[in-house]
């Protein structure tokens, strides 16, 4: 049995990141559409089944660089929300002591000392802002 399965996925993507979030969504879009009344529930039970065909089309897939590369997306997206996710902490954080306003130029969150009055304040990409702390 564990044979003939490593021979099934010999040369196969298998199920990576991106192909367990298609599944999953997929699982979760149809356990919803027990709930759902009448159209919604075929429209949800039709994107589920899309869903779950793209996750073991992705799996069997023997076009492993376009699938990394895919997946890779979803991981570098997952990166990136985590990191801004640990930012927006450390600001909550360290709110009492400095104030933080995003630039508008370049969207950098700049950091300030608060009760220094209205200051200029000079961002990196050279975007100046004239804020009270
Ligand atoms: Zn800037």
């Amino acid at each position: 049995m564990r044979e003939k399965l490593e021979k099934l996925f010999r040369g196969r993507q298998g199920m990576d990141e991106l192909s367990k979030l298609l599944f999953w969504c997929g699982v979760g879009g149809f356990a919803l559409a027990l709930v759902l009344p009448g159209a919604l529930r075929v429209l949800l039970t039709a994107f589920s089944t899309m869903l779950l065909a793209l996750a073991f089309l992705r799996a069997f897939s023997r076009d492993l660089p376009q699938r990394e590369a895919e997946n890779l997306l979803l991981l570098r997206r997952r990166e990136k929300r985590k990191r801004e996710r640990a930012a927006a902490k450390d600001r909550r954080t360290h709110r009492r002591e400095y104030k933080y306003f995003k630039c508008p130029g370049c969207g950098t969150w700049l950091r300030v000392p608060r009760g220094k009055g209205k200051i200029h304040i000079n961002c990196r990409c050279g975007y100046t802002l004239y804020r009270r702390t």
